[in-house]
């Protein structure tokens, strides 16, 4: 296969990220030869290279030092001091990334029938691909049977002036190359997921903050009184502007100059930098020769059915590229299904549904939300109520001193089944494992009223929840 000859394989993964490594491993641990392809050369994608994992890290940081600030509150008297904090912090997640990723070199290493190459994948048509191998210097070809594209997707910065001439979450988080200092004053652009984590973690190092939210309020995708929720504390740590379009960004001095088109008219905001945070695109450029291969595909992403098989019946597509759910976890999923269905057993045969996917904020109070919103649930001619339970009735939330939000359950009427989980407060990212579970498996309030989570764990405000009404 090597050589002159024309190297062929079962499958070829291009991009080794969550939507990736997972089928190349499955399918390599059934016997298939596999060949993965990324320009990183390892495994984690943007997840650990600049995203979930150094973001997460730093928030861990960002936590310690923000309880730290209240220690009298668990009957301590300290508080941490650090000089330059966030230096600290970002030597932190640089320890969590280079151990993540010594990790995964491991498991690279020892997989059977899987050859990792870092470099770029390009089809050439439905059957062949050209990779540039960027360690060696060098171009091969190689036919394959199956492909899964797993190539992610790009923070995007708007087409305004100086709508490029910002950090986006690359510049904050990523490996070996975060930014060395914090600005005093940050505009963050977009009070989505990582415009509000942000403001969150960087609020705790000191930064004052601003957060610009074009819609009427910010997490506009998550349910609507679990996004109210999380205003009231994003206020306590951040300047909040919703309904505020950005038209320019400006250097001015050492800042910058933002404008903005608010609801009282036009404004200019100052600030010592700005991160763009209104969105990711799916990494579907044509060097990827998506065309030559005849894989469908707009802006939106690669299009997929629900076994993740493009229009090509042997090409398959997973994670961010989809557009399906931007999310590591979701990319995980995907990745699994994709290799099910590529292995063609029909008693491995899997599908993808995104609606059950959890999504959540690790903000302060943390939030999650999965399955359907009780608006969500009309508009699909769904019968359903919500039952609700504070968070802070709960022991576990007593303890830690955090009794702020609320979970509520979207019940459809005849059935009983869940439909949806929403929860802010306490733990309330772990507890998105569960509700996740009880929506993927269409639980009932019945059947969750019969289980019972460990105490003191904030878990229990979910079975208590179900029992509620007994
Ligand atoms: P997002 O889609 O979550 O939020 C973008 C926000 O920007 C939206 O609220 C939107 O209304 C706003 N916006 C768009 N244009 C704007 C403009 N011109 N001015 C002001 N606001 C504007 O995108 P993100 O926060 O950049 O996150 C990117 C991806 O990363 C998302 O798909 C998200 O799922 C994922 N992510 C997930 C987590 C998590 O699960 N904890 C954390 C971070 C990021």
């Amino acid at each position: 296969m090597m050589g002159d000859a024309m190297r062929v394989y079962d499958t070829l993964v291009l991009g080794a990220g969550g939507g990736g490594y997972p089928a190349a491993f499955r399918l390599a641990r059934h016997g298939q030869q596999v060949l993965m392809v990324d320009e990183k050369g390892n495994l984690g994608g943007h997840c650990l290279y600049e995203g979930c994992i150094p973001s997460k890290a730093i928030r861990e940081s960002a936590r310690l030092l923000a309880r730290s600030q209240h220690t009298a509150t668990y009957g301590l008297a300290y508080a941490v001091t650090s000089a330059r904090p966030w230096e600290g912090a970002r030597a932190y997640k640089e320890q969590v990334q280079t151990r993540r990723y010594a990790q995964h070199a491991e498991e690279v290493a020892a997989a059977r029938g899987l050859t990792l190459v870092r470099g770029r994948g390009r089809f050439l048509d439905p059957h062949t691909a050209e990779i540039t191998d960027i360690n060696r210097g060098e171009q091969f070809t190689v036919r394959f049977r199956y492909a899964l594209v797993a190539t992610g997707s790009h923070a995007v910065t708007l087409p305004i002036p100086g709508g490029a001439d910002t950090w986006t979450s690359h510049d904050l988080f990523a490996w070996q190359e975060a930014v060395d200092g914090l600005p005093a004053r940050l505009i963050v652009i977009g009070g989505g997921y990582i415009g509000v984590e942000a403001a969150f973690m960087l609020a705790a190092f000191g930064v004052r903050v601003t957060v610009l939210e074009a819609t009427p309020g910010v997490l506009p995708q998550m349910d609507p009184e679990i996004a109210a929720a999380l205003t009231p504390p994003l206020r306590a740590v951040a300047d909040v502007r919703t309904g505020a379009r950005v038209t320019a960004i400006r250097r001015r001095g050492g800042g910058v100059a933002v404008t903005l088109a608010g609801t009282a008219g036009e404004e200019t905001l100052e600030a010592d930098a700005v991160l763009t945070a209104v969105g990711r695109a799916p990494n579907v450029e044509p060097e990827l020769g998506l065309e030559a291969a005849g894989v469908a595909f707009d802006r939106h992403g690669i299009r997929v059915d629900s076994a993740l098989r493009t229009s090509m019946p042997h090409i398959f597509a997973a994670g961010d590229v989809t557009g399906l759910s931007m999310l590591f976890h979701s990319a995980v999923r995907m990745s699994e299904v994709a290799a099910a269905n590529i292995l063609a057993d029909p008693a491995l045969a899997d599908t993808f549904d995104p609606l059950t996917m959890p999504a959540t904020v690790f903000a302060s109070p943390e939030a999650h939300t999965v399955g359907l919103t009780l608006a969500q649930a009309t508009a699909r001619n769904l019968r359903a109520h919500e039952i609700r339970r504070p968070m802070g009735v709960e022991a576990r939330a007593q303890i830690e001193e955090e009794t702020e939000g609320f979970i509520k359950m979207v019940v459809e009427d005849d059935t009983g089944v869940i439909l949806g989980v929403h929860a802010v407060g306490a733990d309330a990212a772990n507890l998105a494992a569960v509700s996740h579970i009880l929506v993927q498996n269409r639980l009932t309030v019945a059947d969750v009223a019969r289980l019972t989570f460990p105490h003191p764990t904030q878990f229990e405000v979910i079975d208590r929840l179900a029992r509620q009404r007994d």
